[in-house]
């Protein structure tokens, strides 16, 4: 079968075993590989449904000009500079400059305009989410605002979860994935529960977010930080994650996070970013909790060389005080 441009090829990732995951748990354990989309991360779905609303609406035209801006860790603003491209729009993205500097060079190397913002509270008006609205605004141009954005979850409930379903020929008893924008975690959910309301579906949190105490007691409570990019809130619930279908939290350390990342590129093969590492000890505890014979499904979000300088840097981990894997010491 023929894609017919970027946008086409976007989705329809392979559910891949993890084999290690799944030994140690008698589980089976089921990554969705997300970094094989075009634009290498789970977030091109998110970029192509709210640039596909946007058109919807008469906001953008395939090839009359046209600009969209957006506030991002990274991934979003690839999918949606590549997808633009892909329909001669042009695209500014503003990005945290503690983002990785893969993230950012690709970002450039791509033809976005980069603006790189200090790290500010989402309370601060200089917070990359507020200057790509005024930018926006300034420029009369689309704002993606992916955190609110209801066409980012849409199209997980459009995509991810029906292709799940279909590649485990509904035979799947949990989903689990860290939130940004909690697109992926909400539209996923409500797919799989429309199927089976008995999917049971957790949220894994890095320490620095309050979604695990959100989902626990009601209340935004953050307390630590992580290394991890493109996952948790510290302060509030984006609009894609609320009212969606969640039955547990599980909050999950660094070190189990970049134990998991590690381990599935040496003894799987599996190159990924430090949220899919998260994700994967998330889909670890869930299995641990419902016991042997449950098949659990997680995301694996982009790719580890979009973190060479930092996760796979070992003067980056010994710095921070992580441990380094064995073939980089
Ligand atoms: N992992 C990575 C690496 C990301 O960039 C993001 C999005 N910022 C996520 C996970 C979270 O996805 P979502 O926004 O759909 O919650």
């Amino acid at each position: 079968m023929v894609a017919t441009d970027f946008w086409d090829a976007v989705g329809n990732t392979p559910l891949i075993r993890l084999r290690r995951a799944s030994e140690e748990t008698g589980c089976e354990i089921l990554g969705k590989a997300e970094f094989m989309n075009p634009g290498g991360s789970v977030k091109d779905r998110a970029a192509v449904g709210i640039l596909g609303e946007a058109v919807k609406r008469g906001l953008l035209t395939p090839f009359q000009p046209g600009t969209v801006v957006e506030g991002t860790a990274g991934n979003t603003g690839i999918g949606l500079a590549l997808a633009a491209n892909a329909r001669g729009w042009k695209s500014v993205i503003v990005v945290p400059e503690t983002q990785s500097r893969e993230k950012i060079d690709f970002l450039r190397m791509i033809g976005a305009d980069v603006r790189l913002v200090p790290p500010k509270p989402l309370s601060d008006p200089g917070h990359y989410v507020h200057t790509s609205r005024r930018i926006a605004e300034e420029m009369g141009a689309v704002w993606a605002n992916q955190f609110d954005n209801q066409a980012n979850a849409a199209e997980h409930e459009r995509s991810s979860g029906p292709e799940i379903w279909e590649q485990t020929e509904g035979k799947v008893d949990a989903f689990t994935c860290a939130c940004g924008t909690g697109g992926t975690l909400a539209g996923t959910a409500r797919a799989l529960k429309a199927r089976n309301p008995g999917v049971r579906i957790v949220l894994a949190d890095p320490h620095g977010s309050g979604l695990f105490s959100w989902v626990k007691t009601g209340k935004v409570a953050a307390e630590g930080n992580s290394v991890t990019e493109g996952i948790g809130q510290a302060s509030k619930v984006p609009g894609n994650l609320t009212g969606a279908p969640i039955d547990d939290a599980v909050r999950i350390s660094d070190e189990e996070a970049l134990y998991q990342c590690f381990r599935l590129l040496a003894e799987e093969g599996l190159s990924v970013g430090g949220s899919a590492g998260l994700n994967v000890a998330a889909a670890i505890a869930v299995a641990k909790s419902m016991g042997p014979g449950h098949r659990i499904v997680t995301v694996l979000c982009d790719s580890g060389a979009r973190y060479q300088s930092k996760l796979f840097n070992p003067e980056w981990l010994r710095e921070k005080n992580l441990p380094v894997p064995a073939w980089l010491a």
